[in-house]
């Protein structure tokens, strides 16, 4: 699934009330009269006192389940190999969740730009339940002429009957979570996959008629040489996708490859090794006429994805499904990860981790997300956030600081992340939150 839904921030926790709460406790701007289903077609109304387009444009939903846990994932989800009930779970999961965006859809847009299938393994729904679960989105959430619908896929699950169906349903973006063309580096991160089955998930995407595929890879897998990550670099553009993210691998606390870890059963790779990684994977797609944009992404001209970058330019989404997280009028929560209440209660779910983030907050994070980007943050904004809340000078000194060091310039007016500074990103962009 996508990391990205799961952007943390540092701030002031709401105080929690007793009981059960939901999105509708928060303090949110009033929602709009509710949308009139006309069958398949909506009319969105007046637009009553949230007003047309104030409401968030962009929609992540997470779905719970997976063929199995890979070793290196700590997102929510439920995982079996056989379908021990799982298959009539799912069929109950998608009427819940129809039933999560019909309470949902007066707190949005409209129009929705973006929207985002995470998980978990959103392909791991049925076609059939894919053509009515769209069905319902379009009903309930009026669609921009431009809107961009991602689905995160498992290449073990990509099949023609599924396309079809999220073609149907409007779905013009695919990401494929490849992490690696190596059946040993695969096994590392018990991910089961074939390596083919990737070459065979595009191949079906684009003949369904999907253009616009995002592959996910993953480097810095113990044992993994800079040569067989050429390799999986030489392997990826082969496959023509016009959209890439290479995250380095990542130990999350509670996971099993870090128990393993821990164990000593394998060993974390050379931190030297992992940033000539990095650094092969930004001039081999530069040299393949790729855009870095972010941190970890590259993408053809024009295929940005618009919905990853709503949340580094700290804009706002909603969240729908279990432990999916969202962010709307400055403040952030999480649904409740966990399957059984989200199907017993509604139709709003349980929420946790509510935060609201107070001035001073919302300037780091906005600083954090905002130069996470290649492009950077523009002077302007960056004087005006340094000029604000109670940590700005302090700010302004550990800019000048990575300045001198070469981790930061200042370019067109714009302050960003040197090639420098991108390898050491996580320590710059924690001095500044
Ligand atoms: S497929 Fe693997 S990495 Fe993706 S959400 Fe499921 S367990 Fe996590």
């Amino acid at each position: 699934m996508s990391r990205l839904a799961h952007l943390t921030s540092q701030g002031e926790s709401i105080q929690e009330k007793s009981g059960t709460r939901t999105a509708a406790d928060l303090p949110l701007p009033a929602p709009r009269a509710p949308l009139v289903a006309r069958g398949r077609r909506q009319k969105t109304g007046s637009g009553g006192p949230l007003g047309m387009g104030r409401g968030p444009r962009g929609v992540y939903v997470h779905v719970p389940f997976c063929l199995h846990k890979c070793h290196y994932c700590d997102f929510y989800s439920i995982a079996g190999d056989g379908d021990g009930g799982r298959r009539d779970r799912r069929g109950v999961f998608v009427q819940r969740l129809i039933e999560e965006i019909r309470a949902s859809s007066a707190f949005l847009g409209p129009p929705i730009e973006t929207t985002f299938f995470g998980g978990g393994t959103p392909t791991l729904l049925p076609s059939g339940l894919w053509k009515i679960l769209l069905a319902a989105l379009s009903d309930h959430q009026p669609r921009a002429a431009d809107h961009e619908l991602t689905v995160e896929a498992n290449p073990e699950t990509v099949d023609e009957p599924l396309m079809e169906a999220l073609v149907a349903g409007g779905v013009n973006r695919l990401s494929i979570g490849a992490q690696s063309f190596d059946p040993r580096h695969l096994k590392t991160l018990e991910r089961r996959h074939d390596p083919a089955r990737v070459v065979r998930s595009v191949q079906i995407a684009r003949r369904g008629g999907i253009a616009n595929i995002n592959i996910d890879l993953i480097f810095g897998i113990p044992g993994q040489t800079l040569e067989q990550w050429l390799e999986d670099l030489q392997e990826v553009l082969a496959l023509e996708p016009t959209h890439l993210s290479c995250y380095a691998l990542s130990y999350e606390s509670n996971t099993p490859l870090t128990a393993k870890l821990r164990a000593g059963r394998i060993k974390r790779i050379d931190q030297d090794l992992e940033a000539r990684m990095y650094e092969v994977v930004i001039d081999r797609l530069a040299a393949a006429g790729f855009e870095h944009y972010e941190i970890s992404s590259w993408a053809r001209p024009g295929r940005r994805c618009r919905h990853n970058l709503r949340y580094w330019r700290n804009d706002q989404w909603w969240p729908l499904g279990p432990a999916a997280a969202g962010h709307v009028a400055g403040v952030r929560w999480k649904n409740v990860p966990h399957l059984g209440r989200y199907l017993r209660e509604g139709p709003l779910p349980a929420i946790t981790d509510v935060e609201r983030l107070d001035e001073d907050g919302r300037i780091g994070e906005e600083l954090m997300l905002r130069l996470r980007l290649i492009e950077g943050i523009e002077c302007g904004l960056l004087q005006r956030l340094l000029a604000a809340g109670v940590r700005g000078r302090e700010r302004g000194v550990a800019i000048m600081r990575h300045t001198d060091a070469g981790n930061l310039e200042r370019s067109s007016d714009r302050l960003r992340l040197t090639r420098r500074g991108l390898l050491v990103a996580d320590s710059v962009l924690a001095d500044l939150l």
